[in-house]
């Protein structure tokens, strides 16, 4: 990779017909530009380009590669380990590609590349439709969606890219192409799952589905000495419940204030998070048995709107705090897992660090392996180890993020979600061998040359 002055990157896509803002490190606004999501990442790119729609993509991208300078693409910046922005490479933004066209008729979605979860749910909504996406507003559709895409409706609907329709893509030649079950099929299918590294994505088109407005759903908080006895009750009801059932079982320190009853506050604390994305009777009637033979010391579970609930973690997850975290897919959540966890809880560093178990199964098994990139369908669960502090240096969350990762191990399956990718493993851990051998087949024929890097170590 060859360093260049900074005043020749703006001057460099300019010529190329760059229309955005270009950000340089001696512009004002730089440290605002190159900063993402995760505190923890102080990375300092040669600039960071503003792109406002595909062709000025394909102008960043064609600039960049004439002038012997790595880029990497940044949408909603939510990329736990930086991967969005690196030292030195240019920084192609897409937020201003935010645009979200619904038609009612169809229930068919176009996202600008660059959009928000947020952004997403709030245009679908007014035509009482959900993409199934994420848990946390500002995550970007882009990474989330060519990662898999997990959330709130993944066991009745699928995962993100099992409602992905089509993609129009800039390659990293600078071609626009549109990707779909007919067209460039095998770049289609690398992009559901396979992450970043095929070309840009600058609209993607979902089959969104009919969700709320209402939908029922909430926590279930208990005291730290019921922890065990919420998470095996969980799992009960988890082995033979309904796909529009999802839920997520999370253990953290419970926050000051309300709602938390002050003997909870400051404590650790097993949470229950549900959603039933069904008929509100029947919902309930799922439910009791949970509530019955485990009831929680705060029941919050209740009719919400749908844009609710997929804001309601956002507190949990803010701009700036520094995270590092692990995770792990699971053939089955077994009573010695859960020890272990508990017991790699109890030493945790900071007030918000938690860990996440996200029930799998539903709709995401009804999906064949081999049909998308998406690597795990079939485990059970996945447990993600969330190492988090507001500002303090990360290594001791780190040490412990690793120390719960080891403990757990011998219970997981050994695989990782792309989405979820620390610095320290290689994408390689995120696919078996024939999916792998697929993606790097696309990977040569799409972009020989490995200009998408992003993920650290592309597909060459
Ligand atoms: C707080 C938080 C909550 C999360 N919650 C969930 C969750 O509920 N479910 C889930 O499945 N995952 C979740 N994740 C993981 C999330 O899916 C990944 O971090 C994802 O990469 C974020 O996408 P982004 O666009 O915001 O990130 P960015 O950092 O902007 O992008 C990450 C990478 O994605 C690629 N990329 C992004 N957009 C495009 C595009 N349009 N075209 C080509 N490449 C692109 C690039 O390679 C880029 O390096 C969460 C992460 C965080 C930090």
């Amino acid at each position: 990779m060859t360093t260049i002055d900074h005043t020749s990157v703006a001057a460099g896509l300019r010529a190329r017909g760059f229309v955005g803002r270009v950000v340089e490190p001696a512009d004002p606004g730089y440290d605002a530009a190159r900063v993402g999501w995760n505190g923890a990442i102080d990375r300092r790119p040669a600039a960071v380009a503003y792109a406002t729609d595909a062709d000025d993509v394909a102008a960043a991208i064609r600039a960049a590669r004439a002038e012997g300078l790595s880029f990497t693409v940044r949408a909603g910046a939510h990329s736990v380990s930086g991967r969005s922005v690196r030292d030195g490479a240019l920084c192609i933004d897409l937020r201003a590609l935010d645009r979200v066209e619904v038609d009612p008729e169809s229930a068919i979605v176009g996202v600008g590349g660059g959009a928000l979860l947020g952004e997403l749910d709030a245009a679908t909504q007014k035509h009482g439709l959900a993409v199934p996406a994420g848990q946390i507003s500002h995550t970007g559709v882009g990474g989330l969606t060519l990662g898999g895409g997990m959330g709130w409706l993944m066991r009745r609907h699928g995962l993100t890219i099992d409602s992905l329709l089509a993609v129009d893509v800039v390659l990293a030649d600078g071609e626009q192409v549109r990707a779909s079950a007919t067209e460039h099929p095998d770049l289609f299918w690398a992009l559901r799952g396979g992450g970043g590294d095929f070309g840009v994505v600058t609209r993607f088109e979902f089959q969104a589905r009919r969700v709320g407005p209402l939908v029922l759903a909430g926590v279930l908080v208990y005291p730290w000495d019921r922890a065990r006895d919420a998470l095996r009750a969980s799992r009960e009801l988890m082995e033979s419940a309904p796909d529009e059932l999802t839920v997520f079982d999370v253990l953290l320190t419970a926050p000051p204030g309300e709602p938390f009853p002050p003997d909870l506050q400051r404590q650790r604390v097993a949470v229950i998070g549900v959603a039933w994305c069904g008929d509100h009777d029947e919902g309930e009637r799922v439910l009791a048995p949970l509530r019955t033979s485990c009831p929680p010391a705060l029941d919050l579970v209740g009719p919400m709107p749908y844009v609710a609930l997929q804001s309601m973690l956002d507190a949990t997850a803010p701009h700036g705090w520094h995270f590092y975290d692990r995770q792990h897919y699971l053939p089955d959540v077994s009573d010695a897992f859960i020890d272990a966890l508990l017991k790699g809880f109890e030493s945790v560093p900071t007030p918000q660090a938690h860990i996440v178990t996200s029930w799998l199964g539903g709709a995401i098994d009804r999906v064949a392996p081999g049909e998308t990139a998406f690597g795990h369908r079939g485990a059970q669960a996945l447990t993600w180890i969330i190492g988090c502090s507001v500002d303090d240096p990360v290594d001791p969350v780190r040490d412990w993020v690793r120390r719960v990762w080891d403990d757990t191990a011998g219970f997981a399956t050994g695989g990782v979600y792309v989405n979820a990718l620390d610095l320290d493993r290689p994408v390689r851990d995120a696919y078996a061998d024939d999916v792998w051998d697929r993606l790097v087949a696309v990977k040569r024929r799409y972009d020989p040359d490995g200009a998408f890097s992003g993920n650290g170590i592309g597909f060459n």
